[in-house]
């Protein structure tokens, strides 16, 4: 099959037509014959059986039943009327009811005609009836080419008012088999084929819509699942690999002194074996001449900063500085407090900069910082201010990734310091590296140019006049090859990219893929525009003249060398499950503490309902009496933000009025306080001069009080999993047995009960996360961003996790042995990677 005959706009295919193609695309992203075919149900239902009427019995079932239409009648209701259908077997009568599309459904059945009509039953005013059945002549049942097992396609409300039912589709789709005669490329290679024993592509696409038995829909589902995932994992290996071989990082090859010294005469307790690992790991990396990014994960506790403290000495001993940023001032102060009395017994000069950093402490810290004096820089997001700046930035240490977002990672990533001059040989050897691709990716990318030149747009025609002559001055190239990515123009000497867009890059999917690829070549140190066909073409000379703007921003030639980003730690406490990880963060490289430091006793957790209230208070009491101090926190939400503050004032007077001054101190902190009366209130906290905080989840993050020993969480049927693993988090982190408490109403979903007796049932932070991944689902447990990656069109990460599994696999497999994929045998596979970067820009599954 030619694949570009895939690539017809659905409107071409038979029974489609103008109107129900636009229905197509607005409603389920249709617009190829391919996206038809990719198409897959959602489900699939048993029609080999057939219901008498008078043996239906049950409202709510799905039955099908053959009959004929007696007469129709409209019956007036509150809003509008609705069409209803007297419909009869030999057994006796029943009703088919329409709410919407009347005029349709009456202009197209026919009275006294056979018909066989599915749907779900449902009882109403004595009789049975079916609302909106799926309905076909019994010639058009006969004809359909499944067996029994009938395909349910996604559908939209839509879709179905305007008539467009899932017999249609499936008729549609069936057209579109008749059209291609069901001659499909196969896309993986004969080898894993016949080692996996895979259904070929042509066989699983005709029984993923038409299913044959039961036994080959699921050998269909098996492979198409297992191919989806196999080329999205190519995608993020060939990505890893590319990173490592492109963005070269600062090697630090030394150990040095202050490593040494700390590690042999001022370790404060022994590493767990965990941490030995996690540090040779980051050491490794550190070593080699590639950037380091890595994502460090851990449970609370586990010991995660004193992983990156001797991390920054690495840098240190190289020559470097580093810097470590945290989500909050508090932990800021907490960090900064906990490092400095290492970075003291080193002669290490270390600086907090935040917020409310006075301006004269802010200007020497400034002026210390690029000049070298500064060593190791501890700080909020107050770090990314232009006006801090690095004279050489080795390593940045990111503590509780998820409350900073990408464009803050990348942020930092600027700021390693000024390219050095005395690297100049070595780095044009770098940038003449970035000029080509990989070896194993350049074979396929070279295709693809030679592709893209002979198929230039009007406005690519347009520019390129404009530009091959030098009329701006400088050299332009077209079609270039930098990275992975081919550009429309690049001049060299200025790194500067122009990309022209097409009409097809306004969509959403489109323009994130677009925004990432930006991101990926500013990384590596060009600077890309953009203009829209229509701009081009519209006018020429505006264009030009933004161009020649830029190229005049932008400093001239390679001179001043390869700007070496720092190295990148972000450490995070929230465990990603490893399914997950390794389909989002497949291009990061990860390392997980796995041990807590002994001796830590685990901590007991239980479920308490609002009425045991005064238990509770009397479990404080002998808490306190016993010299401990205690968390109470109260669920804040955004959109009833009053009242999360009603409750926590009600709750901070009811515990006032139980725990009455002077025997109890209490302290309160919450969102609406200053920056400086929450620090001060923690701070009295913290030094143990009050026994009690009654706070919203700000204290959430990594905040350290180990005197503090039982948690009590109200409302814990409003937090999700992640965050009252973060809050339990909290206590546990001295000698004393920890308690954390789950205080809710007697009213619970399903979802809150899973949520509570998970949290009872165990400590383990990746055992949470599965669980919370299998209750939200990948999307929300990731964030809005990377939802991306999860919009898969038949695979489900966390049902299909052994096939993911056996994707990376053989992903790995194919690329250690074939690197470029030339091998004959992986023709299908290169050719089927190409179509994907060329029909349908593959960094949509990455965004
Ligand atoms: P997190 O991973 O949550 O950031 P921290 O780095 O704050 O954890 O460590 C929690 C506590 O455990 C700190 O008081 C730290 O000094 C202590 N700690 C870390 N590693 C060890 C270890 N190997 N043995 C004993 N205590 C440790
Ligand atoms: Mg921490």
């Amino acid at each position: 099959m030619n694949p570009q005959f895939l690539q017809t706009p659905i409107e071409y295919l038979k029974g489609v037509g103008p109107n129900r193609a636009d229905l197509l695309k607005k409603e389920l992203g249709i617009h190829t014959f391919q996206d038809l075919i990719n198409l897959f149900p959602n489900r699939y239902i048993d029609r080999t059986r057939y219901y008498k009427i008078k043996h239906i019995q049950q409202s709510n079932a799905e039955i099908q039943v053959v009959g004929v239409i007696k007469s129709f009648r409209e019956v007036a209701q509150k809003r509008g009327k609705r069409l209803v259908a007297t419909f009869q077997d030999d057994s006796g009568t029943m009703e088919l009811v329409w709410f919407r599309g009347q005029k349709w459904i009456k202009d197209s059945l026919k009275l006294n005609t056979p018909y066989v009509v599915f749907g779900k039953t449902n009882w109403f005013n004595g009789k049975f009836s079916i609302p909106h059945p799926d309905i076909e002549t019994t010639e058009e049942h006969k004809k359909g080419l499944s067996s029994g097992i009938q395909p349910i396609y996604p559908s939209t409300e839509k879709l179905s008012n305007k008539g467009i039912s899932n017999r249609v589709i499936g008729k549609i789709v069936q057209n579109l088999f008749l059209e291609t005669k069901g001659n499909f490329t196969e896309t993986l290679s004969p080898d894993l084929v016949s080692e996996l024993q895979l259904l070929s592509k042509k066989e699983a696409l005709l029984n993923i819509h038409f299913p044959k038995s039961q036994k080959l829909l699921s050998k269909a589902q098996m492979r198409l699942k297992f191919e989806e995932l196999f080329f999205i994992q190519l995608q993020l290996i060939l990505k890893n690999l590319i990173h490592k071989s492109k963005i070269k990082g600062h090697t630090f090859d030394k150990v040095g002194t202050y490593f040494n010294t700390f590690f042999q005469e001022h370790l404060p307790f022994n590493l767990t074996n965990a941490q030995k690992r996690v540090l040779k790991e980051i050491r490794s990396d550190l070593g080699s001449n590639a950037q380091m990014n890595r994502l460090l994960q851990g449970d609370v506790g586990s010991g995660k900063t004193i992983v990156g403290f001797m991390s920054m000495l690495m840098a240190l001993d190289n020559g470097f500085q580093a810097c470590l940023m945290a989500p909050t001032e508090i932990l800021s102060v907490q960090h900064y407090n906990g490092l400095l009395k290492w970075c003291k017994t080193l002669n290490i000069n270390i600086k907090m900069l935040t917020g409310s950093t006075k301006t004269s402490t802010r200007k020497e810290i400034h002026e210390s910082l690029e000049n070298g004096d500064l060593q190791i820089l501890i700080g909020t997001h107050a770090l990314l201010e232009d006006k801090v700046k690095f004279k050489n930035l080795g390593l940045a240490i990111i503590d509780e990734q998820h409350r900073f977002g990408v464009a803050q990672r990348k942020k930092l990533w600027d700021k390693g310091g000024p390219p050095r001059s005395s690297r100049r040989e070595e780095a044009i050897a770098v940038r003449k590296k970035y000029m080509t691709a990989r070896p194993s990716t350049y074979k396929l990318l070279k295709e693809l140019q030679i592709e893209n030149k002979k198929h230039a747009t009007e406005a690519e025609r347009v520019l390129w006049e404009c530009l091959r002559n030098k009329k701006l001055g400088l050299k332009f190239r077209r079609q270039h090859i930098i990275d992975e990515f081919i550009v429309d123009f690049l001049c060299i000497e200025k790194q500067l990219i122009i990309e022209v867009d097409g009409g097809y890059h306004k969509t959403t999917e489109q323009k994130e893929a677009d925004e990432l690829r930006s991101q990926i070549l500013n990384e590596i140190g060009f600077k890309v525009i953009r203009f829209t066909n229509e701009q081009v073409i519209g006018d020429i000379d505006n264009v030009l003249g933004y161009i020649q703007k830029t190229l005049n921003s932008l400093p001239s030639g390679e001179v001043g060398g390869a700007y070496f980003p720092p190295h990148i730690l972000v450490m995070t406490a929230t465990p990603i499950p490893r399914t997950l990880a390794m389909s989002v963060y497949g291009d990061l490289d990860i390392s997980i503490i796995d041990e807590l430091p002994p001796g830590r006793q685990a901590i007991k957790t239980v479920h308490r309902y609002d009425k045991n209230r005064l238990n509770v208070f009397r479990f404080i009491r002998d808490e306190i009496k016993k010299g401990r101090q205690v968390y109470v926190v109260y669920p804040l939400i955004q959109e009833s933000e009053k009242m999360d503050y009603k409750d926590l004032m009600d709750g901070y007077e009811s515990i006032s009025r139980d725990f009455p001054m002077p025997d109890y101190q209490i302290s309160i902190v919450h969102g609406k306080m200053k920056p400086a009366d929450k620090d001060y209130e923690m701070q009295r906290f913290a030094k143990g001069e009050t026994q009690i905080m009654v706070a919203t989840t700000v204290i959430e993050v990594g905040v350290n009080v180990p005197n503090a020993s039982v948690m009590i969480i109200e409302s814990a049927e409003r937090f999700g999993l992640s965050q009252l693993h973060q809050l339990r988090g909290r206590v546990g982190r001295g000698a004393e047995q920890s308690y954390c408490i789950l205080m809710t109403s007697y009213k619970l979903s399903n979802d809150s009960k899973t949520r509570l007796e998970t949290m009872v049932k165990t400590n383990d932070g990746f055992e949470i996360a599965e669980v919370d991944l299998k209750l939200r689902g990948p999307g929300d447990v990731m964030g809005t961003q990377q939802s991306g990656v999860l919009n898969l069109r038949i695979a489900d990460i966390v049902k299909d996790k052994d096939v993911l599994q056996l994707a990376r696999h053989y992903a790995k497999k194919v690329l250690k042995e074939d690197p470029s994929l030339s091998k004959e045998e992986n023709q299908s596979i290169l050719n089927t990677y190409r179509a994907l970067s060329k029909y349908k820009n593959i960094w949509n599954y990455i965004s």
